[in-house]
């Protein structure tokens, strides 16, 4: 039995990701400050004697002293808001989750000899004149825009990673995730799976920034956990980047179309203005997962979407039956 920490345990992929690691026999110990991360996601894996939730922020140094975080193996680093909503109203915590709470984390390691996982993301590339995207691209970031506070933040975060990697011998390895989405992600992140699972189900216009001629590949959640765990699992990955996602490309109207015609809604679809420095295109190259950690995704977005839209339908309805109820 491994002792691990995952940061950022409050998210629906690190709640995710302890589930798996608990079923497989592994210690878990939680972090989050709940910043975006939400009690619900936590409540079921409290249940189980090898979980510990710690309500912590990374950023703070005292987290070093926590008992709890002594004699650990393993430390998988997500703590950080992820949906464009959420960083553009927090864009300072979000820089020093990435930043100091990095470098909490992998001086942490450094004590422990532990091996270290960070989450960046395909927003290093920013709005990308390569496509797809290998993990050679340097990107396309605006330093002076809304997005700024997260793309920049995430690849400082990588930079950390590395010096650490160089000068200490970390056991250190970055996976730039492309977008994720899940059955248990919470409703209100504003980011387009989401949205557009509850629009359709609730009858409400769904709502296509621009034209929707810009393009997303999504992947499920479950393929994304087994791909972290490879990823830390294996002694290749070390000192590497590499990108995690699903190369399978959507525009969004088709997947505005695709919600529809899968929840059978009758919801119509409106068209609102493209958020500032919006990425026109984004798909993850993947042969540098398929031949390190020997991964690809095999769920479809289809049958991820079936999934989503069968778990938000049965939360609305454990919901209405509650009001009625009271
Ligand atoms: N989007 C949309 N309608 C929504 C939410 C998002 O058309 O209600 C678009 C958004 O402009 C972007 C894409 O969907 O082009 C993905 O947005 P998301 O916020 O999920 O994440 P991003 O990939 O931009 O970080």
């Amino acid at each position: 039995m491994k002792k691990i920490v995952i940061t950022g345990a409050a998210g629906f992929l690190g709640s995710h990701l302890a589930q798996e690691l608990i079923d497989r026999g592994n210690k878990v110990i939680g972090i989050d400050n709940f910043s975006t991360g939400h009690e619900e996601n936590v409540m079921e894996l409290l249940r189980h004697e090898n979980y510990t939730f710690l309500k912590f922020d990374v950023t703070d140094p005292m987290v070093l002293e926590l008992d709890e975080l002594f004699a650990i193996e393993e430390i998988f680093h997500l703590a950080s808001p992820a949906s464009p909503k959420f960083y553009q109203e927090a864009p300072f915590e979000t820089i020093a989750a990435n930043t100091i709470g990095t470098k909490n984390m992998l001086d942490l390691a450094y004590r422990e000899k532990a091996s270290f996982l960070y989450t960046s993301t395909s927003e290093a590339y920013g709005d990308p004149e390569i496509h797809p995207q290998p993990e050679t691209y340097r990107g396309n970031v605006n330093t002076w825009g809304p997005r700024a506070c997260y793309d920049e933040s995430k690849r400082l975060g990588e930079v950390y990673c590395y010096e650490y990697f160089q000068r200490y011998q970390i056991q250190a390895k970055v996976v730039r995730l492309f977008n994720t989405y899940s059955a248990g992600l919470r409703n209100d992140d504003g980011r387009v799976i989401s949205n557009f699972v509850t629009q359709a189900i609730s009858g409400e216009d769904i709502t296509v920034y621009g034209d929707g001629s810009q393009t997303r590949s999504f992947c499920y959640v479950d393929d994304m956990v087994s791909a972290l765990l490879l990823t830390m699992k294996s002694e290749q990955a070390t000192g590497q980047i590499i990108n995690l996602g699903n190369p399978t490309e959507y525009t969004i109207l088709e997947v505005a179309n695709l919600v529809k015609r899968l929840n059978s809604s009758n919801s119509k679809i409106t068209f609102l203005p493209l958020p500032c420095d919006d990425p026109k295109v984004r798909r993850p190259m993947i042969d540098k997962a398929k031949r390190l950690i020997k991964w690809e995704p095999k769920t479809s977005l289809e049958e991820g979407l079936q999934k989503t839209i069968a778990s938000y339908t049965e939360k609305r309805m454990e919901v209405q039956e509650k009001v009625v109820q009271s």
